[in-house]
């Protein structure tokens, strides 16, 4: 596991001179003219994070919708920080979804901060994961220090155990032996037969 980003994203002089050009408010970062800067963060963040998610740490898949460009310090609340190397990390769009724009800094800054203890969650360049969080069985999340804990309510990370316990239910099951049951119910119509197995499907799942 990546404990942290040693390395922010260094953006290249026409990167910044088409910020400059392109960027007035935090609504301007889904413009399509910094699809490609986006394309080049993700792909540093990739290797520096072990493709995995800053709070979470499950593995980040390839598709667009499953991977996020995370703005610790939400961009909502600070413009500024928007395309600040420091400022981004990626995460999986769960963790980004859940943690939205809550309130990650301890106090009212100007500047971007230098160091970890601004900040009320892991920071994913700041701070050693590995000091804060411990991950058992891959699901469970046990905090070692309040930012641990604080993290782990940010991004509801105790969901993970329940689809995990989802997860394996599911692989237990034979789906055959499901449908076996349900079509040697007798007198009971095929229609509702079907509705049955929709049922237990969706109650597995
Ligand atoms: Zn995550």
């Amino acid at each position: 596991m990546t404990d942290r980003i040693h390395t922010p994203y260094t953006f290249s002089e026409e990167e910044l001179q088409r910020i400059k050009d392109n960027f007035t408010f935090h609504g301007d970062w889904e413009k399509v003219v910094f699809d490609d800067i986006k394309k080049n963060i993700v792909d540093h963040l990739r290797q520096q994070q072990g493709n995995t998610c800053c709070y979470c740490k499950y593995q980040l898949g390839y598709d667009i919708k499953q991977v996020d460009i995370e703005h610790i310090v939400p961009k909502s609340k600070y413009e500024k920080f928007t395309f600040n190397g420091k400022n981004l990390a990626l995460s999986c769009p769960a963790c980004n979804t859940i943690k939205s724009t809550k309130e990650v800094l301890k106090k009212t800054v100007v500047r971007y901060p230098q160091n970890s203890n601004h900040f009320r969650i892991i920071h994913a360049h700041y701070d050693n994961y590995s000091e804060h969080i411990d991950i058992v069985n891959k699901c469970i999340f046990v905090a070692r220090t309040s930012k641990g804990s604080e993290t782990i309510t940010f991004c509801n990370l105790f969901r993970l155990s329940v689809i995990e316990e989802k997860v394996k239910a599911y692989q237990d099951i034979n789906l055959n032996s499901i449908y076996q049951i349900v079509s040697n119910l007798s007198d009971v119509d095929p229609d509702v037969k079907k509705k049955l197995i929709d049922i237990i499907l969706d109650t597995i799942r």
